[in-house]
């Protein structure tokens, strides 16, 4: 796949990118600033269209998919984003936050229960207390929660997580994650979390892939890339980030 991004001048952005993604599994895609992963995040979610190459979605090709079709996909494959203070809007309630893909997708339960779950999903317990707020009046990581749960409402069967917890302190960062690994199990979804952080890496995913400059230059089980890299790059980052988290 390579992604020539739209203006002026092309970019390639990435080139000879082939990941797989299973069922279930959480996969990490793994690279220094500017290696090219959220502009693979953005591929797969339809936000870039590639100049080659093509994404395929449960065997059916989507890369050109518009309209209907191209919002159906994008209700199965949510994107959370790394700084959810920006991606969430300062005048509105967390309830209306996660009103909204309920209500453009025209969800047809009890709208008002299916919230208070999705907030009890993400652990903002009880969900009368956070329903009202503001986005400045919870914190940081209860703010990626909302984002979290947003992006759940309309049951994903992938969730593209690009840096979630990069601007989270480092026990607010093990909390995510652990929430992060409980949505697999409870829900069955596939996870893709990208990060520059090698150390959160080992805590949540099965198996990696490594980019480096737009390219992959390692792939595998997570145990192995880690304990066995044969890349010089990998090294190099194994090196940089001494200390693993435990694994969840
Ligand atoms: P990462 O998420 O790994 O930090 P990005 O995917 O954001 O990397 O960026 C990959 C490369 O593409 C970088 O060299 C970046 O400068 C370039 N790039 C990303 N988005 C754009 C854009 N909209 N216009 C021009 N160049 C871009
Ligand atoms: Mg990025």
């Amino acid at each position: 796949m390579k992604t020539g991004l739209m203006g002026t001048q092309d970019i390639t952005a990435l080139n000879n990118v082939n990941i797989t993604l299973y069922q279930k599994e959480i996969l990490g895609l793994v690279g220094a600033s500017g290696s090219g992963k959220s502009t693979l995040a953005r591929v797969l979610v339809l936000l870039y269209r590639p100049s080659t190459g093509k994404v395929v979605f449960e065997g059916r090709d989507v890369t050109n998919y518009r309209g209907m079709k191209l919002r159906e996909y994008r209700s199965d494959v949510q994107m959370v984003f790394q700084d959810p203070y920006a991606s969430l809007d300062p005048y509105h309630t967390i309830s209306w936050h996660i009103r909204r893909p309920l209500r453009i997708h025209h969800y047809r339960g009890n709208i008002d229960e299916r919230i208070d779950e999705l907030l009890e999903m993400v652990k903002l317990d009880p969900p009368s207390y956070f329903r009202d707020k503001f986005p400045h009046q919870i914190s940081g990581g209860q703010r990626q929660r909302v984002y979290l749960a947003r992006a759940l409402a309309l049951e994903p069967k992938v969730l593209i997580a690009d840096e979630p917890v990069s601007m989270l302190d480092v026990s607010l960062r093990i909390d995510i994650l652990e929430l992060l690994s409980r949505i697999r199990e409870d829900l069955g979804i596939s996870i893709i979390y990208i990060t520059h952080d090698l150390n959160t890496v080992s805590m949540i995913t099965d198996r990696i892939y490594v980019l480096h400059n737009g390219e992959i230059v390692e792939e595998g089980q997570t145990d192995d890339v880690l304990s066995n890299p044969r890349d010089d790059y990998t090294r190099s980052l194994i090196e940089a980030a001494p200390d693993p988290y435990k694994r969840i």
